[in-house]
């Protein structure tokens, strides 16, 4: 059926300046890390993505290696744009990343110029775009001089290939030391991408001040732990869930009974607010303006419908928050 977009879709989205930048990004983004590949039903991602962008989602997250297979989520998404968003390309934020394993050999992953490179050319065949809003180095490379990986961010702006760039995963000095690299050949880092959710709180190390010091944005991935922060495992594993796949990113013993018991705990506060788990976890990690854009998956519409609702009710109270400390420190 021939998409026809949402007249009213940016009526209650809430956008956040990312950083000191003139980007706005959605405070939910739509992560396609699972659920798009070439493993997956093409159709339910389409219906996902078309209901993300009706309800003002306009930030779509990738990388060269979502699938599987690797690189199946930006050909498939590259589809869905071809198909249903071809009037709207202006009216979206499509990141990339490189920076994992893609291809064999030592040019296929990691950060040498060499690798960011060709890998944004290929990201840029399988989407059918010819440019990204935001490329990011997926990962800190040990062994490739920091200067050599800011050196194919800025390349690539220079280029037209992306318009913004960001890091993911940098320690703090690294960090720090890639924004100071890249001010210097002239490019500004607009984002860091990093984990954050009620169940790891790194973020919260410093990191966030730094971000803030240095005008950077912060898009936040697995703020519901990959589903751990649902109702999803209440009650035992359910077969078509992430934890039931063989790929390994969600083991079931991170399904303790301590883990869950708080869940639990948190899904009576949740619903005190009249809200499901998912939605309190998504309020949580919203609650600091500084996260600019928490980054969702979802396996059906159902549980974007269900995160959206977050935005009916976003603030926390200050005594929901200290329960909130509560069951985390229990
Ligand atoms: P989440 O923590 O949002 O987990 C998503 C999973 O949670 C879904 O697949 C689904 O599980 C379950 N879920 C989501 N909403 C609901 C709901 N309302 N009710 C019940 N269950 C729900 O995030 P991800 O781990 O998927 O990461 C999000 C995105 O972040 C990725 O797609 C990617 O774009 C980015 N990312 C970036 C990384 C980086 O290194 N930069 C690393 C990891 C992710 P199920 O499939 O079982 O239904």
């Amino acid at each position: 059926m021939e998409y026809q977009a949402n007249p009213a879709r940016y009526d209650t989205m809430k956008y956040r300046c990312c950083g000191r930048s003139g980007l706005k990004l959605p405070v939910l983004s739509l992560g396609l890390w699972h659920n798009f590949g070439g493993v997956d039903i093409f159709e339910t991602g389409r219906a996902i993505v078309r209901e993300a962008f009706d309800a003002g989602i306009t930030h779509f997250d990738l990388a060269n290696n979502y699938g599987p297979p690797p690189g199946s989520a930006e050909e498939n998404f590259g589809r869905i744009l071809k198909m249903d968003f071809q009037a709207h390309r202006d009216e979206l934020v499509i990141s990339t990343k490189a920076g994992y394993t893609m291809w064999p050999g030592p040019y296929g992953d990691w950060g040498s110029k060499k690798y960011l490179t060709a890998s944004l050319d290929q990201s840029l065949q399988r989407l059918g775009l010819g440019y990204v809003d935001i490329f990011y180095s997926h990962r800190f490379d040990p062994e490739t001089p920091l200067e050599e990986t800011m050196g194919a961010l800025s390349q690539a702006v220079r280029q037209g290939k992306a318009l913004y760039v960001g890091i993911s995963n940098y320690p703090p000095e690294q960090t720090r030391r890639a924004v100071e690299i890249l001010e210097a050949m002239g490019c500004r880092c607009l984002v860091h991408q990093v984990r954050y959710s009620m169940l790891d709180r790194r973020l919260e190390e410093g990191l966030l001040d730094l971000h803030e010091r240095l005008g950077l944005g912060c898009t936040v991935f697995s703020p519901l732990e990959q589903g751990i922060l649902t109702e999803r495992y209440l009650e035992g594993i359910p077969g078509d869930s992430r934890a039931a796949k063989p790929h390994g990113f969600l083991t079931p013993d991170r399904l303790e009974e301590a883990t869950l018991a708080r869940v639990r705990r948190l899904k009576e506060i949740a619903a005190e607010r009249g809200q499901t788990v998912a939605q309190l976890a998504l309020a949580w990690v919203l609650r600091d303006p500084r996260v600019t854009s928490a980054v969702v998956g979802v396996s059906r519409v159902e549980q974007l419908r269900d995160n959206l609702r977050t935005l009916d009710r976003i603030e926390l109270t200050t005594e929901e928050l200290n329960r909130i400390e509560q069951v985390l420190a229990s």
